[in-house]
């Protein structure tokens, strides 16, 4: 069950009318009651509108006229992480087993705790305004309820299907670990140019560890050490770098390499290349870079209908390694079917971990009520999954974490899907699946549709 009402503040940076939401509750013996499913609430919340944040909380048996000694409260039960905010029956509650479903002292059943902040240390509740304050929190309980409502109408048990293959593919997770050991190796700083691949975790995390990300080369100061992020790019990009005289590092993918490798090859012998593929994406970008007066790109049949190379009789195509695969498919069969003469690559430019992935989760998708795919709004791969999954037949959305999966989404479904996108960190989804033990009981069944065993090896600056 949910536990909603006013409690105390212990951050100075909180004002009336912030909403606390329990990551776990701490009762006065110490004993902390975990709460997964503290993400999806807040998020709710935040998309409500209101301030939230995310932190444990703690429960006392009596009143705490003074908040700022949250230190003090902290020690005398043993420490640990600092508290957001002090309340006066969540930890009761639960333990006395009238909500969350309480077994051997472990709560089982749905279970979240929001606390509207009331007074903080700098304004205690025997100070001037406290009526302002009061009305301004009630004001935040009152705008809680939809969100707390989406909550409820969520809760229940319910089955949890992995796809499998999901997350990272051998190409980001070597161009990841091109920045970590280029940072290990030179030190900081390592630029990089653009995102090492199209995850905003995993952007973050290399930011904190010292990479420095840039747009254009021209921002990196010459001699720097520079790395040139997954998706490949165009000649002049490395001809500006050595301008610069920058210590480059390439993290393209091989796969992608390949690609742009047979458009060089069809453009030397003067053939146009039609390149399948998203006009503004990084890696389409780049590759059309390698020949621009030779490739034309072709974003749909629509386009492949009526597409005009110069010389109908010397064409071929290449594609954009992440898209999906029947609809690069049904885009080149008209291309086919227009240029009998159309060379075609050996083997589909569609990469192994896209494929892969696009199986795995028609095949979740197939048996879910809803599926999940975890994934940044700018990962082509990501955005294709949601696509698969739609087209068999699920309701399928694209959520960068826990955080922003709509509670409203989960209502009466009880079996949920979940995959990740090639540049998505598998913790990712770890966590989802634990927020949504919050909500219930889960039982986690893996579908593995095929077994992934691919690696490329590291560029020697790095090896
Ligand atoms: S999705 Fe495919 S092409 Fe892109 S980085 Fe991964 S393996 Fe390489």
């Amino acid at each position: 069950m949910l536990i909603a009402g006013l409690g105390g503040g212990l951050s100075e940076a909180m004002t009336a009318g912030d909403v606390v939401v329990a990551t776990s509750v701490r009762g006065p013996d110490g004993a902390e009651i975990p709460l997964p499913g503290a993400a999806l609430l807040a998020g709710q919340l935040r998309r409500a509108g209101l301030r939230v944040h995310l932190g444990p909380v703690l429960s006392t048996s009596s009143v705490v006229g003074d908040l700022s000694d949250a230190d003090g409260l902290a020690d005398r039960l043993g420490g640990g992480e600092p508290d957001l905010a002090v309340d006066m029956e969540s930890a009761f509650l639960f333990a006395s087993g009238q909500v969350g479903g309480l077994s051997d002292g472990v709560a089982a059943g749905p279970r979240a705790v929001l606390r509207v902040v009331l007074d903080t240390p700098g304004r205690p509740l025997r100070s001037a305004g406290t009526p302002w304050r009061a009305a301004r929190a009630l004001a935040a309980l009152r705008r809680s309820a939809p969100a707390i409502s989406a909550w409820a109408a969520a809760t229940g048990p319910r089955e949890v299907l992995l796809a499998a293959p999901r997350s990272f593919c051998a190409g980001v997770g070597r161009a990841i670990e091109i920045v970590e050991r280029a940072l290990e190796i030179y030190g900081e700083p390592v630029y990089v140019r653009r995102q090492i691949v199209h995850n905003a975790h995993v952007v973050d995390d290399l930011r904190q560890r010292g990479a420095i990300f840039v747009q254009e080369v021209e921002e990196i100061p010459p001699g720097s050490v520079a790395v040139l992020a997954a998706h490949g790019v165009a000649p002049s990009v490395r001809a500006a770098a050595a301008a610069r005289d920058l210590q480059v590092i390439d993290a393209t993918c091989p796969l992608v390499t390949k690609v742009h490798t047979e458009v060089r090859r069809y453009a030397s012998r003067g053939s146009t290349v039609l390149l399948i593929g998203h006009r503004e994406h990084e890696e389409v970008v780049g590759t059309r870079g390698e020949a621009p007066s030779n490739v034309l790109v072709v974003e749909d049949a629509e386009q492949a209908a009526t597409i005009a190379p110069v010389d109908p009789d010397d064409v071929a195509y290449v594609m954009q390694t992440t898209l999906a695969m029947d609809e690069a498919e049904q885009i080149a069969s008209v291309l086919r079917e227009r240029f009998p003469s159309l060379s075609a690559p050996r083997r589909d430019d569609i990469c192994y971990a896209t494929t892969n992935r696009q199986m795995a989760v028609r095949e979740i998708a197939r048996q879910s009520d809803v599926v999940l795919v975890v994934g940044s709004q700018n990962s082509s791969n990501s955005l294709r999954l949601v696509e698969v999954a739609q087209r068999a037949g699920a309701a399928a959305y694209l959520v960068e974490d826990a955080g922003e999966v709509d509670l409203r989404w989960l209502a009466g479904a009880r079996r949920i899907g979940i995959t990740a996108g090639a540049s998505a960190p598998p913790q990712l989804v770890d966590e989802l699946v634990s927020a949504l033990s919050g909500l219930g009981p889960v039982t986690v069944r893996e579908e593995e549709v095929i077994e992934e065993s691919v690696q490329f090896t590291l560029p020697k600056e790095v090896s």
